[in-house]
């Protein structure tokens, strides 16, 4: 059939189709570990869910308003008060399908056809093209494990041209788990402000953050960094609410109109009564955000601990989110090869950082069992050594 020609340019989420390979091995009754997760392990805390279960005793079950509804609308403003030092009034923040949809709409919202949009890599795999969707076009920064994977205030200067209209922040970042260090958050925002462009900042990682690392957002820096910046997050990694599809946009007024605008035509308001489940979220206690924290701190070093006694493999230790990004290059394999005969000789899924632009790479999640762990990274170890 021919289809748009706008299709024609992206490809299907890898992240998502190797997981659900290995989920389909798994319901064969094949023993696979598989560390391809984007997503925690654990189950939603239990008062998020009666909080939403409430809702729809009360007939929480109707339309509401296309941006969100206003107590959750509120709850975020309090929250991206309390937490993050940004001053937001509620008609500043629309409420969105998650994260994911929340860039996307953005994209939509503020590109024009040939618009720049500066994305670092490793990347999120779904940032390109949710850039190519909207008819803007994506300008890939390299950094590599010699610069910790992060863009220097120089390198986004030097990208930025007359058709820049944004620039990518994802810290802690998803695949690396690299995490600005505030200073070098306040250099970054010296550049957009000098720039005059857009950031925004991807933030759905900001609790994940491990030993001594601090999580600054842009937006914080200074009023003239504030009024140049979009905050993107959700509820999915934090709250371990990623079936539940809730993530917001704070910005500025007019854009956050045009995005309620785009959501009233297409997708209407986000399921009500999950939004109640929200509410509760950012309003109850936020001990059970640190209890997951504290496990996947746990998990992450004794992967670290595995990985880096595998000789060949090379892992230097992220600060934040769940992922490591191991470099594979003296294997001798690229990505793609070395986690499609990993699956087949090992039942073991990891991620080919191919998807993330980093052909030398590959992502592992520790967002799984300690037993998983063990047993996969002493599979890893066992397939990292018929390599050589
Ligand atoms: C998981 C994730 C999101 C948001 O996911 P949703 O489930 O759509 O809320 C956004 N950015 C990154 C980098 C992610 O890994």
């Amino acid at each position: 059939m021919k289809l748009a020609a706008r299709v024609g340019q992206v490809s299907p989420s890898l992240t998502l189709a190797i997981a659900a390979k290995a989920k389909a091995l798994k319901a064969e009754g094949i023993d696979v570990c598989s560390f391809s997760a984007g997503e925690p392990d654990f189950d939603t805390p239990t008062h998020i869910k009666e909080a939403a279960k409430q809702a729809l005793d009360q007939g929480k079950t109707k339309y509401g308003p296309a941006a969100g509804e206003p107590k959750l609308r509120e709850a975020i403003a309090q929250k991206l008060q309390s937490q993050n030092h940004l001053s937001y009034r509620a008609e500043q923040i629309v409420v969105t399908n998650g994260g994911k949809h929340s860039l996307f709409n953005l994209m939509l919202a503020l590109l024009n056809p040939g618009d720049e949009v500066i994305i670092p890599a490793p990347y999120w795999l779904s940032y390109p093209e949710m850039v190519k969707l909207a008819a803007g076009v994506p300008v890939i920064l390299e950094t590599d494990a010699a610069s910790d994977f992060k863009v220097t205030p120089d390198q986004l200067r030097q990208a930025i041209t007359p058709r820049t209209r944004l620039f990518i922040l994802n810290s802690p970042s998803n695949p690396t788990g690299v995490v600005y260090t505030p200073d070098e958050i306040r250099a970054i925002a010296q550049v957009i402000v000098e720039k005059d462009i857009l950031v925004v900042s991807d933030e759905i990682y900001e609790k994940m953050i491990y030993g001594d690392a601090e999580h600054l957002s842009i937006g914080a820096v200074s009023p003239d960094a504030f009024d140049r910046t979009i905050i993107s997050n959700g509820f999915a990694k934090a709250y371990s609410m990623t079936g539940w599809r809730i993530g917001y946009l704070a910005g500025p007024t007019d854009l956050i109109k045009a995005v309620s605008t785009l959501q009233s035509h297409s997708t209407s308001n986000v399921c009500t009564f999950a939004q109640y489940g929200a509410i509760a979220a950012y309003t109850g206690s936020q001990d059970c955000v640190e209890e997951m924290r504290q496990a996947f701190a746990q998990r992450r070093q004794v992967m670290l601990d595995h990985l880096n006694a595998i000789p060949g493999l090379s892992c230097p230790p992220p600060d934040g989110a769940f992922y490591l990004f191991p470099n594979i290059s003296k294997t001798g394999l690229k990505s793609l090869e070395f986690c499609d005969e990993l699956l087949e000789t090992q039942q073991v899924a990891v991620i080919p950082g191919v998807a993330f632009g980093a052909d030398d790479h590959i992502r592992l999640s520790y967002a799984t069992d300690m037993t998983t762990i063990e047993t996969g990274m002493e599979r890893l170890a066992e397939f990292v050594r018929s390599c050589f």
